[in-house]
């Protein structure tokens, strides 16, 4: 069977080759098979698709399984004939491509060709995606008159949802490339004949999309440029380009910041390097201290008044207080329900810090979420005002004080606890990772009644346990920081 491309092949393809092989190759590999978090997100994107399918009244689905390949082109074609309003999935073939358009309207001298994300902006990545569908269409003998990126509007605010999408007008920015579309379907069903392609590593591994098979592909070495402190994808490809794959390969002359060359010291001595400065930079947590972290829902269809698209909503706080003997006391929320937590979790959180003088947070996130709730908590804006005014931020410190080699050029609060304080690990936690404790809230609060008992009775308990270890793990690092701080 010759192999056939689809819409999400193609930008693969695009993206780049080997990335489509294997995607072709391996359907079955496990980089490929979705965890929660992606899951989570195709399920979010299905949401807003049949929500968009409701601003376009009359109009038809083609509801048939997506191998029924022949059956959805037929039926197209039927209701075109047929003048149907809108199809939906309206399916087409042509140069062993197959495309099923998410929104296909009839108009004057032809037809207009929507494609729906389910991102808050139309982006540059869009554009591919629209580019083969026009291809194919026109292939096919439908001509498109106007092209849209159906998207999520920013400026959307819960409850009213009538303005949840806004349409960005793409028909002007797909022309340019209309004219390569044949040349690379052709090259991506050769390559596919093929054996695995040889693709060096570069910048298309990390856009516009992370690449699944980064392990396969990418070195694991601790020296690898990529692992240079706030490199980020692009600069660290330019390295990769001229020759630069290591740290130890940069020239001397290379300008880099103090936290860089702090981490190459590090690394060429192979041990941590305090700075002097930590003793006093630690003093800001020197008073009554509390440690708070917060996991959030975020939802592409918004839920609680005033949430936009995407935003990011509080759900669940744990907050650890220092007794000033040694000791600490523990508080902790997590929303149960679907109904609006922000006013609880705040009330809560306000009397749980309400003796701290200061209170520690790792990254400015708490602060933003805290801003957040003094909108959507109006009642509680002086208490939340007071709360901001004592936090105090451990993050920075670190950066700017302390570099350890198994820091591996990032300052995220496992890497730094991995190293500073090894015998405390999220080893025996079923949930390790904020996103999926992001996505397990939202299925508890939004889905719950299909969660049986037990299994919701065990995720709150995951989550609880998860949210009380990062505070934990904020107290550990303190107190380590403490004791290098005081080590000659
Ligand atoms: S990691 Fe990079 S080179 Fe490897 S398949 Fe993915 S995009 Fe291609």
């Amino acid at each position: 069977m010759p192999h056939r491309l689809s819409k999400s092949r193609y930008t693969a393809g695009v993206q780049c080759h080997k990335l489509l092989w294997w995607k072709v190759h391996e359907p079955l590999a496990v980089e490929l098979q979705p965890d929660k978090v992606l899951q989570d997100r195709f399920d979010q994107g299905a949401q807003v698709g049949t929500l968009a399918r409701t601003r376009f009244p009359g109009g038809v689905l083609i509801d048939l399984p997506h191998t029924a390949v022949a059956e959805r082109v037929k039926l197209t074609r039927k209701l075109i004939d047929d003048g149907a309003p809108a199809i939906f999935e309206a399916s087409f073939l042509a140069d062993n491509t197959f495309v099923a358009v998410d929104i296909l309207t009839p108009q004057e001298g032809g037809f207009h060709l929507t494609e729906v994300k389910s991102s808050s902006s139309q982006k540059e990545e869009h554009l591919p995606d629209a580019a083969v569908q026009v291809h194919v269409l026109s292939r096919s003998g439908i001509h498109i008159t106007g092209v849209d990126v159906m998207h999520l509007n920013k400026e959307c605010h819960f409850p009213d949802l009538s303005n949840l999408f806004e349409c960005t007008d793409v028909t002007a920015a797909v022309q340019p490339l209309l004219g390569k579309i044949g040349w690379e379907i052709d090259a991506q069903l050769a390559m596919l004949d093929g054996p695995l392609p040889d693709v060096p590593i570069g910048l298309q591994c990390h856009e516009p999309y992370k690449c699944p098979f980064m392990e396969r592909c990418w070195p694991k070495d601790a020296g690898h440029i990529m692992r240079l402190y706030n490199i980020g994808p692009k600069k660290g490809c330019d390295f990769l380009l001229t020759g630069v794959n290591r740290i130890s390969d940069l020239p001397a002359t290379q300008k880099l910041n103090v936290t860089q060359k702090r981490q190459i010291r590090a690394m060429k001595e192979g041990r941590i390097i305090v700075e002097p400065s930590l003793k006093e930079a630690l003093g800001a947590f020197d008073c009554r201290l509390g440690f708070l972290d917060f996991e959030t829902i975020m939802r592409a269809v918004p839920v609680w008044p005033g949430m936009a698209p995407w935003e990011q909503a509080p759900a669940q706080f744990s907050y650890h207080e220092s007794n000033g003997d040694g000791t600490y006391t523990h508080a902790e929320y997590l929303a149960e329900g679907p109904k609006d937590c922000r006013p609880e979790l705040a009330r809560a959180m306000v009397e749980a810090t309400k003796n701290a003088e200061r209170v520690a947070t790792y990254s400015a996130f708490e602060k933003t979420r805290i801003r957040g709730l003094q909108e959507a908590v109006p009642e509680l804006r002086a208490e939340l005002e007071a709360l901001e005014g004592k936090l105090v931020d451990l993050l920075p410190v670190v950066r700017d004080n302390v570099y350890h080699p198994d820091f591996l050029g990032s300052f995220s609060l496992k890497y730094v606890l991995h190293s500073l304080v090894p015998e405390l690990t999220y080893d025996d936690l079923v949930i390790v990772d904020g996103l999926v404790a992001s996505v397990e809230i939202a299925r508890l609060l939004f889905v719950a009644g299909k969660i049986p008992q037990e299994e919701h009775d065990r995720v709150r308990q995951d989550l609880l346990n998860y949210c009380e270890r990062d505070t934990w793990a904020m107290v550990k690092v303190l107190e380590r920081l403490r004791e290098l701080a005081s080590t000659p």
